[in-house]
């Protein structure tokens, strides 16, 4: 088994998507000798041009080098690439960093394969856009064994230098991203119906975009508050009593029909802070609102 990892390391990447070839073109830059392989091999061919090695196979990429970068569609492509016997074969006493967007439960599964294939595993999760990578501040959450983790840093310092480590637990990554992305398109959502609020009173759209950036810092740390009380169960009300969100959200709602605009988003989230007043919250702070989403629907 590797113990270190130095510029002087081959690293192999598979998948040569946008973010692969992003992410190959990242480690030439750094100095690594860099294999790749790709499903269409034609792919490759730039990378080859600024100094990757094109492997014929997937086995042949894994076995170039101490440690694979894997970043494909999904987990069933990664699946289809390393369930082989050639693959099991040559990634025995190597290291496979995942970064594909995968699920927790499919993390687990991998972190199984890799263990009964005799290879270190950790699961990462890019949360950034291709152009984003490399810079001081891409983040990429990680999770797997420590000592795996330690040996990847010099790779994964060449991906982006926002890396949160969040231990052991190799669903830990996954979980995050995933939770990550149930509030971007929360937000998103929020931010759109916002959109038609503000176009159908005649305002600039830019203009309330204007205005959401400004307050993005401070409904960060708003948020991280209301994380906290969740966290430590404790919903007397410190900043935002529920019945203030019970009131705004019906508004919402009433508005959009007088309005004649889409009611969907707020008629949704209208429904869920009035089954938190009727369950008795309404007295609580506005975090209270998971014990509703506790429940299945
Ligand atoms: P992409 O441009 O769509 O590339 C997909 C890659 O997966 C290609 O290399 C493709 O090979 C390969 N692939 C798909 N199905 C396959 C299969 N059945 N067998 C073998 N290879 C298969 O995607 P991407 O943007 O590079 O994203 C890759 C991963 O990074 C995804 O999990 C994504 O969620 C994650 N990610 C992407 C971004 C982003 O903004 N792009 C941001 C964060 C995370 P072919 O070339 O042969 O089709």
């Amino acid at each position: 088994m590797i113990t270190t990892i130095n510029k002087q390391n081959a690293v192999t990447l598979i998948g040569l998507g946008a973010m692969g070839i992003t992410l190959a073109k990242l480690l030439l830059a750094a100095g690594h000798k860099v294999t790749v392989w790709n499903r269409s091999p034609e792919k490759a061919a730039a990378l080859t041009r600024e100094g990757a090695v094109p492997a014929p196979d997937a086995a042949t990429a894994v076995a170039a080098s101490p440690v694979t970068v894997i970043c494909v569609y999904n987990h069933a492509a990664t699946m289809a690439i390393l369930d082989t016997p050639e693959v099991k074969a040559a990634i025995k006493n190597r290291a496979l960093l995942q970064l594909t967007t995968i699920s927790p439960a499919e993390a687990r599964f991998t972190g199984e394969w890799a263990e009964a294939n005799g290879a270190a595993y950790m699961n990462g999760a890019i949360q950034a856009a291709p152009s984003q990578m490399g810079r001081a501040d891409t983040p990429i959450l990680l999770s797997g064994a420590a000592d795996v983790y330690k040996l990847l840093i010099p790779v994964l310092r060449v991906f982006g230098g926002g890396i949160t480590y969040l231990g052991a637990g190799i669903s830990a990554a996954p979980t995050m991203d995933l939770a990550t992305l149930s509030y971007i398109y929360g937000s998103v959502i929020g931010f759109l119906h916002g959109a038609r609020i503000t176009e159908a009173e005649g305002l600039g759209v830019d203009q309330y975009a204007a205005i959401v950036a400004g307050i993005t810092p401070t409904f960060g740390a708003f948020l991280q508050h209301e994380g906290n009380m969740i966290h430590t169960n404790n919903f007397a009300v410190t900043e935002s009593p529920m019945r203030i969100s019970i009131e705004a959200t019906a508004r919402l709602e009433a508005t959009a029909r007088e309005a004649g605009i889409n009611s969907d988003f707020p008629a949704f989230a209208a429904a869920l802070f009035k089954k938190a007043g009727a369950a008795g919250y309404a007295d609580e702070e506005a975090a209270a609102l998971i014990k509703v989403l506790r429940h299945p629907a």
